[in-house]
């Protein structure tokens, strides 16, 4: 039972590590009654938090806990209980007795340290060992507090709180999302960088409509391409007509060097690309 109990919690503190980050050396907030509960029935206090805990434990005990202490001061066995608890590390909770003359109780002072600005998360990662039934109600409304409590001489960890499973459950659910999409992202992701493009030249000719007619006045020159393409079936003509076009350049620069051709070659010139034109152009050269 031990060991099977013993597995849970190592399991619940992976999760806690996992989920909120909680790391050794474990940061516990321990109030006056578990230390005065632990010394009742012969417990090792912090050596009983890191075998439930399954690591390095920090004790730490508020100042009004250490207070609450003092108070039953006149309590056998209490005084050395106060030693102890000296030497744990203290938490300066902030409520001097300056301003409050009596000590905040466990439950009040605790989730001022956990929770300080009440918006339900433990930010510093701190494990509460508390025998106050109260107390750990109201930390199980903050997310991922793991909470201790000793209950006749054996050492309890709560299960994760159900704002905090809750947390963990819908953390999991999206990193299963998450994966599902990964794992078809390769496609999908290209599907939707498709869609993008489609969209960026929807958008482009959507979002302004002077910008659209440009792009449909340019439309017909796009065509352009494929009468190049179909052009290619004429490629021998064509063939023709470049190597006539480089017998001509040479020749343009003849026609600058003699005014006289410089005629001619002129009236060839416009007609270059079209190849009738060079037709009609030479012609009218035979004219003259
Ligand atoms: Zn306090």
């Amino acid at each position: 039972m031990r060991g099977k109990r013993s597995k849970q919690y190592r399991k619940l503190m992976q999760q806690y590590g996992l989920s909120f980050g909680f790391r050794e050396p474990y940061q516990v907030l321990i109030d006056s009654d578990i230390i005065r509960d632990a010394d009742r029935f012969k417990m090792d206090l912090v050596g009983g938090l890191e075998r439930t805990l399954h690591g390095q434990v920090k004790p730490m005990i508020t100042q009004c806990s250490m207070r609450h202490l003092y108070a039953a001061s006149s309590e056998t066995g209490v005084s050395y209980l106060i030693d102890k608890a000296k030497t744990y590390e203290r938490r300066r909770c902030g409520h001097r007795p300056e301003d409050y003359p009596e000590p905040l109780s466990s439950q009040d002072c605790l989730s001022s340290v956990v929770d300080p600005k009440d918006n339900k998360t433990n930010k510093n990662c701190y494990v509460v060992a508390s025998q106050e039934l109260e107390v750990r109600k109201q930390m199980r409304r903050i997310m991922g507090v793991p909470l201790v409590y000793i209950n006749r001489s054996v050492m309890i960890m709560e299960p994760m709180a159900g704002a905090t499973s809750d947390n963990r459950d819908r953390e999991e659910r999206g990193k299963f999302r998450a994966g599902l999409k990964r794992g078809s992202g390769s496609l999908k992701r290209k599907r939707e960088d498709g869609e993008e493009g489609g969209k960026e030249e929807g958008t482009d000719g959507g979002g302004s409509g002077l910008k659209k007619k440009k792009k449909s006045g340019k439309g017909p020159k796009e065509p352009n391409p494929l009468a190049v393409k179909k052009s290619k079936k004429k490629q021998s003509e064509q063939g023709d007509l470049l190597a006539r076009e480089g017998g001509k350049e040479p020749s343009t620069l003849d026609a600058e060097e003699s005014s006289g051709r410089r005629k001619r070659r002129r009236k060839t010139k416009p007609g270059m690309g079209d190849h009738d034109g060079t037709n009609e152009a030479v012609q009218v050269v035979d004219d003259h």
